[in-house]
């Protein structure tokens, strides 16, 4: 099957672009590996709520309908992602898993778990869920305990009681750190000191100082980043009860683990349970093929696409491929400069 633009990837970003694709007239298809709308959202634990208002947290197009009190849970974001791809009748086949794309004759062929598609362009929104970063510690294999990432948390429900060490600087470890403190006792790691933005400062607010460095950059002025990143920690209700309840208190990494705890080589502290909230990387496995040109940082971009390969876009993975491009509100301004990239340029060949 051949098609102008093929998306990988059926989440915010890949619906975002489906968005802008439709009203550019392009012939597309999104290509998604879940069974069911929602990309990542479906896999967050439960209690996970947005960090902003849902009228702050729309595609493009329609609105997140607005939640009842203070910011929407994750699966109301599910409910939103679900219709709007409906709505807007996205053509997203799934479960598709993307394999491997290959440079071919005017484009790329793009290998699934099933069939194989052509395209002239492909914008990979493939998200990071799927690749869970774990760092290394010497004795991880040692440690008795539990140890899962936040990827696999769901619920405090297997930590009563225990004494339980979450390691990781950002919103993922203070908010699961403020869920297990109500029922275990819980000691924070973090390789620096985290930043809390004040009280009332929420994604809104991150998201104008988003904007305000996309404005910078499209006008050639410096780079105004890290104003107030998106990586600092909103105060969340839960995480400012636990402020309250005197648990939010960071303590400096350790250097290994042991048998049955942590060590900084001069103490240790025994523990039950690691909860390693230390982030995620792209999901771009299937690029390998294209061994694209990288530098320490990554894969090399201009604006949306890889360079050197004007066809091949990257779209939701954070400021990388557009200041605040991994959140709701922030992907629909880098899906549209991405799409009208390829809709300059005409219509796009199909190999
Ligand atoms: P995903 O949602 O991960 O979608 C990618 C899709 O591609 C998935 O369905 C995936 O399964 C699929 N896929 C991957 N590889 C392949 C392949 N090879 N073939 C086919 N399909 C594939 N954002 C906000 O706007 N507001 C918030 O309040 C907020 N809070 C957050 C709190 C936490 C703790 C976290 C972790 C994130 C939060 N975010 C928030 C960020 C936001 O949830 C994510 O950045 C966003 O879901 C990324 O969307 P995406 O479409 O890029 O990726």
């Amino acid at each position: 099957m051949k098609y102008e633009v093929v998306v990988i990837g059926g989440g915010q970003a890949g619906l975002a672009a489906g968005y802008y694709l439709r009203r550019a007239g392009l012939d597309f298809v999104i290509l998604d590996d879940q069974t069911n709308a929602g990309g990542s959202w479906q896999d967050y634990w439960p209690s996970l709520h947005l960090f902003s208002p849902a009228e702050y947290s729309r595609l493009p197009g329609w609105p997140m309908p607005s939640w009842h009190s203070g910011f929407p849970p994750a699966s109301h974001v599910v409910d939103y992602l679900q219709v709007y791809e409906k709505k807007y009748d996205l053509p997203v086949r799934r479960p598709v898993a993307v394999q491997s794309v290959h440079r071919v004759d005017g484009g790329y062929r793009i290998d699934t778990d099933g069939e194989s598609y052509g395209a002239a362009a492909v914008v990979n929104a493939t998200g990071t869920w799927s690749r869970p970063f774990w760092p290394s510690y010497p004795g991880m294999r040692e440690f008795g305990g539990t140890q899962l990432h936040a990827a696999d948390y769901r619920t405090p429900d297997q930590f009563v009681g225990k004494r339980v060490g979450i390691v990781g600087g950002g919103n993922s470890a203070a908010q699961i750190l403020a869920e297990i403190s109500t029922v275990a006792e819980t000691l924070w790691f973090t390789n620096r000191e985290p930043r809390f933005l004040p009280d009332d400062v929420d994604g809104r607010v991150l998201f104008d100082v988003a904007s305000d460095r996309a404005r910078a950059l499209a006008s050639g002025d410096a780079d105004t980043g890290g104003v107030a990143g998106l990586g600092d920690i909103v105060m969340v209700p839960p995480v400012r009860e636990a402020r309250e309840r005197g648990v939010l208190h960071a303590r400096p990494m350790f250097t290994a683990l042991t048998s049955d705890g942590v060590t900084d080589g001069h103490t240790t502290e025994t523990l039950d349970a690691i909860v390693w909230c230390t982030g995620f990387r792209p999901a771009l496995h299937h690029l390998r093929p294209l061994h694209l040109h990288a530098d320490g940082s990554g894969i090399m971009l201009d604006g949306n696409h890889v360079r050197d390969e004007p066809n091949l876009l990257f779209l939701g993975y954070g400021d990388w491929t557009g200041p605040a491009s991994a959140t709701l509100i922030g992907v629909g301004r880098t899906a549209r400069a991405a799409v009208d990239t390829l809709a300059r340029r005409g219509k796009v060949d199909q190999p």
